[in-house]
């Protein structure tokens, strides 16, 4: 990998997400060797995600070069490789572009989508966890219109038109609710010689509640909001199956529908060589103690969504949300360097800033500490926190000014099929 050996000490971090990036951040000006490694040379800001899918922004405003937000410290090597096992035994790692030996190992690798082991599912659903996927949603969505003006078939033109989305959490009713005002205010202008009121956007729960995990006032909220938006939500229902035309569930209901957006649920993102049983607990996650150290290892941690932090407050972890990645990246950074001290090091303790999601314009829920807010207030907040937290002056400049423009013309300008979502050739794969 051409990483010179050094008298400091390496750190080496696999994923460039919340957790990696803030940890990074910490480690990187002090007198130790820290190596990044990512699969992606960029950080991807996933919970504006939806916005790509929609055509509201373009990849390039919620995406962020890792080498640059780390362009400054002397110590530091990103290395753009996928990390393909970990060998404990011998602190190395194997990639796919060669192999590294470690003194401490971070692993900060996120999650995906959880598909809950149904392959068929997985082989015809969208999933909305990366850039690329965000944009084959864009371009599936889009081509979907395009074919629905082609086709004198009224059931074809239906299920071109039929959009479900599975899981009522911030995902799905952010993703819903953008849907929503797509077909409202882009459909008719775009199509006036489609019938638009055909388009139905379909957002699917298990549960008996949406944004779950959020207050009752901001479920209730949600849901009346996306309702005046015109989606249906559909509540204690689970999609069972799905062959790319056609959704079952566990009633006599069937969705007709070319395009089923899978937001489930997500499972830690495990490496080969790290996911023995011993220490892997529910949903993929690993366990870590109260410094995020693995089980059984003295230098090998796991932070952000792939860590599982079992606390009174939290007995399944913490939620997998870029605040508690944040706060352990940091903690951990400062642990590491008491660590290398001989310090002893400080137990994690999450400070819970509360959750949010927006479900379009002047509409979004906000759960604080002490304060719970729907409505357009939130929806500023939404806005604010969103902005703040993005990487990149020009980032930030360039996602206010699109929303800005959005919000004033009624518009969403990256409506653009850049690269063609082939569906058809996915499913003989
Ligand atoms: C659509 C969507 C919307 C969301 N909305 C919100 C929200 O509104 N608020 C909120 O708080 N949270 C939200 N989240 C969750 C939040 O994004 C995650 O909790 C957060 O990203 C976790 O940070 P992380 O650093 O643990 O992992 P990530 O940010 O996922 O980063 C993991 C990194 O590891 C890399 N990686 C993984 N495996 C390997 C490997 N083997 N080799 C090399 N690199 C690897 C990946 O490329 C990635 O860059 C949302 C998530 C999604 C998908």
């Amino acid at each position: 990998m051409n990483i010179p050996r050094t008298s400091y000490p390496r750190m080496v971090i696999i994923g460039g997400g919340f957790a990696g990036v803030a940890l990074a951040k910490k480690l990187s000006k002090q007198e130790v060797q820290v190596v990044l490694l990512d699969r992606n040379n960029y950080h991807n800001f996933q919970p504006l995600l939806y916005q790509v899918s929609t055509g509201g922004l373009e990849p390039d405003s919620i995406a962020y070069p890792i080498r640059k937000i780390l362009k400054n410290f002397p110590n530091f090597y990103f290395r753009l490789a996928d990390v393909e096992f970990i060998d404990t035994e011998n602190n190395e790692l194997k990639t796919n572009i060669g192999h590294l030996k470690f003194d401490y190992l971070i692993v900060a690798s996120g999650s995906e989508t959880n598909y809950f082991g149904n392959s068929e599912i997985e082989k015809h659903s969208m999933a909305m966890k990366t850039i690329p996927q965000s944009l084959d949603l864009r371009s599936l969505i889009l081509e979907n219109f395009e074919d629905a003006l082609l086709t004198s078939d009224l059931n074809e033109r239906n299920a071109l038109m039929n959009f479900v989305i599975v899981g009522g959490g911030p995902t799905g009713v952010e993703l819903a609710g953008a849907l929503a005002e797509i077909k409202k205010g882009i459909l008719p202008k775009d199509y006036p010689d489609l019938d638009t009121r055909m388009a139905q956007i379909n957002l699917v729960q298990s549960s008996d509640c949406l944004l779950k995990g959020m207050s009752a006032e901001a479920s209730e909220k949600a849901e009346e909001f996306l309702e005046k938006l015109g989606v249906n939500v559909w509540k204690n229902l689970r999609v069972t199956s799905y062959d790319g035309r056609v959704a079952t569930t566990n009633t006599d209901l069937t969705f007709r529908t070319e395009t089923l957006v899978w937001a489930a649920g997500v499972k830690g993102a495990l490496i080969k060589g790290l996911d023995s049983a011993s220490f892997v607990t529910r949903g993929n996650r690993i366990l870590v103690n109260e410094f995020n150290q693995i089980k059984g290892f003295e230098n090998i941690f796991a932070v952000g969504d792939i860590a599982c932090m079992v606390t009174d407050g939290f007995p399944n972890g913490f939620p997998m949300m870029a605040q508690p990645a944040i706060q352990q990246g940091e903690q951990l950074g400062d642990n590491l360097l008491r660590l290398l001290e001989e310090k002893p090091m400080k137990p994690f303790k999450y400070s819970d800033k509360g959750a949010m999601a927006t479900i379009g314009r002047n509409k979004a829920v906000v759960d604080l500490k002490k304060f719970k807010f729907q409505g357009v207030f939130a929806w500023y907040v939404w806005m604010f926190v969103h902005l703040f937290f993005l990487i990149g002056f020009r980032n930030r400049m360039v996602v206010f000014i699109n929303w800005v423009y959005n919000y004033v013309r009624f518009d969403r300008e990256a409506r653009l099929i850049i690269r063609p979502y082939r569906k058809k050739l996915k499913e003989k794969i």
